[in-house]
């Protein structure tokens, strides 16, 4: 009896995981329908000036409606796309997409894009990037580019070349989820970085037990030295926006400012 049961658990498990990889192997094959049949959008969310309470610029964040499983957040599918190759052609939509609603944005307003660590070492990436900002008509000082520390760290010294090249283009760099990787902020001047965000992790711990005020402190401290703007992430409530503005953070993020939402929900001044 007791052996038959242990079988019984072992083909439950094979069938689990079998059907896991499956899972997987059908979302990846969706993911590359998806690239060809416009399930794919940018969302744009506010990053406020915290000064004037204008909006600085918007990050674009990738969202995957999906046929049947309704809309897909990036955290499931960047890595199915990274581990299969198809970060290339979905970083190059990402690319195209920014450019087009640069295009479609007032001019004073910028746009902030992710990039994944292979995409920092993609040849092609610093061409592709200059020939989408041409063919949309968008000078470079109009966008960002996010990365993250752990991306930068996989291939430090081909990242800072391209970076460096970003950065002679006029295109501003920001240094994505700061604090949650491994390197150090006097290692990171050595990058060609204009701003810091501050992950959210450290902003929803402020006031709490485990309270994240003199982490952030520190972290804007170190910044003004290094002479780097700094935005906080994930501000929820108006008591830390109140409280990362007088910090000395340059720049707000977060559901109190606005949720990602497609272009046509922004409320946008009339550009004519
Ligand atoms: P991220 O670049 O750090 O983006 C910020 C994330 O925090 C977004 O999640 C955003 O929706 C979420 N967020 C913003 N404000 C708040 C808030 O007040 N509270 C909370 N709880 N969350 C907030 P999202 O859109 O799910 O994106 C997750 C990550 O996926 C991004 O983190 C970024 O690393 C990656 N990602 C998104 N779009 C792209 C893309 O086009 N390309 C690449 N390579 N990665 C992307
Ligand atoms: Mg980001
Ligand atoms: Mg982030
Ligand atoms: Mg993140």
């Amino acid at each position: 009896e007791a052996k038959r049961l242990g079988g019984q658990t072992l083909v439950n498990f094979d069938q689990a995981l079998g059907e896991r990889i499956s899972e997987r192997q059908t979302l990846i094959h969706d993911l590359k329908a998806a690239l060809d049949t416009d399930q794919l959008s940018l969302y744009l969310q506010p990053i406020v000036e915290a000064s004037k309470q204008s909006i600085d610029h918007y990050e674009a964040l990738l969202r995957w409606q999906h046929p049947t499983r309704g809309m897909i957040g990036p955290d499931i599918f960047i890595p199915l796309a990274e581990e299969t190759g198809l970060i290339h052609p979905l970083g190059n939509f990402v690319i195209k997409q920014a450019c087009t609603l640069l295009a479609a944005l007032p001019e004073t307003q910028g746009l902030a894009i992710n990039l994944s660590a292979h995409q920092l070492v993609d040849p092609a990436l610093y061409s592709n990037i200059t020939e989408a900002l041409l063919e949309a008509n968008v000078s470079p000082s109009r966008l960002t580019l996010e990365v993250t520390e752990s991306a930068l760290m996989q291939n430090a010294t081909e990242a800072k070349i391209l970076l460096e090249r970003f950065h002679e283009l006029g295109v501003t760099l920001a240094l994505d989820d700061f604090g949650t990787g491994y390197s150090s902020l006097a290692y990171l001047n050595l990058f060609p970085f204009d701003t810091l965000k501050i992950d959210r992790s450290f902003v929803n711990q402020l006031g709490s037990v485990k309270d994240s005020q003199p982490i952030i402190s520190t972290i804007i401290l170190l910044a003004r030295e290094l002479d780097l703007r700094v935005t906080a992430e994930g501000v929820e409530t108006e008591a830390q926006a109140f409280l990362l503005k007088e910090l000395g953070c340059h720049a707000l993020q977060g559901y109190y400012f606005g949720r990602p939402s497609p272009l046509e929900d922004l409320a946008l001044p009339l550009t004519h």
